[in-house]
């Protein structure tokens, strides 16, 4: 059988679902990787259109009205999240692979409406390697962290509701793992 076009990667925060979907496409660059909106002001290093779209709140509100987000969220409580949805049906309509990398919500959007994707879960080796990476990380400070922590509980309890779980233990074979499982390799 062959693999979905369109495969959507979620999973707990801080699981490293950046660094692992960086690496998936350095070894597979004919993925197509959908860059998502946000109304998150740009972090030290991130250029808009490459990591994001940086919106305002008018510009994102616009992109909805206008049935261009497959999918929005309000992660962490605080900013929004959507996937523009021209790239992704243009990219899906020339016959390419696309992976959205996006939290549960936003998976939850896309399985009520395009329920022929493939959903792929990406869970940390344990609890306590998921508080490490998140603490670790120290981009977020302490009331954003604890707010993340308590999104992470909630999002771990929905790895059943995947097609696919990939342990993101070791990043050569998560990668390998992941790339597998999307028919890439
Ligand atoms: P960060 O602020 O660390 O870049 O991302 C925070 C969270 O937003 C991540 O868990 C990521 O999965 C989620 N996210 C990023 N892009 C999208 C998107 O397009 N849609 C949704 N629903 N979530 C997203």
């Amino acid at each position: 059988m062959t693999p979905p076009r369109l495969t959507v990667l979620a999973g707990p925060t801080a699981v490293g679902k950046g660094t692992v979907v960086q690496a998936l496409r350095e070894l597979h660059p004919e993925l197509v990787v959908s860059v998502s909106a946000t109304t998150r002001p740009p972090r030290p290093g991130e250029v808009d259109g490459v990591h994001y779209r940086f919106l305002s709140d008018d510009e994102f509100d616009e992109l909805i009205a206008s049935d261009g987000m497959l999918e929005w969220a309000t992660v962490h409580g605080r900013h929004r999240y959507g996937t523009p949805r021209g790239p992704v049906e243009e990219a899906l309509a020339r016959g390419e692979r696309v992976l959205l990398e996006i939290d549960l919500d936003g998976a939850r959007q896309v399985r009520a409406s395009m329920p022929q994707a493939q959903f792929v879960f990406l869970a940390p080796p344990s609890w306590d390697a998921l508080v490490a990476r998140l603490v670790g990380r120290g981009t977020e400070d302490e009331e954003e962290r604890l707010r993340r922590l308590e999104t992470a509980k909630i999002e771990l309890a929905a790895e059943e509701e995947f097609d696919t779980t990939v342990i993101n233990d070791d990043l050569d074979r998560t990668v390998s793992e992941l790339a597998q499982v999307m028919g890439l390799e």
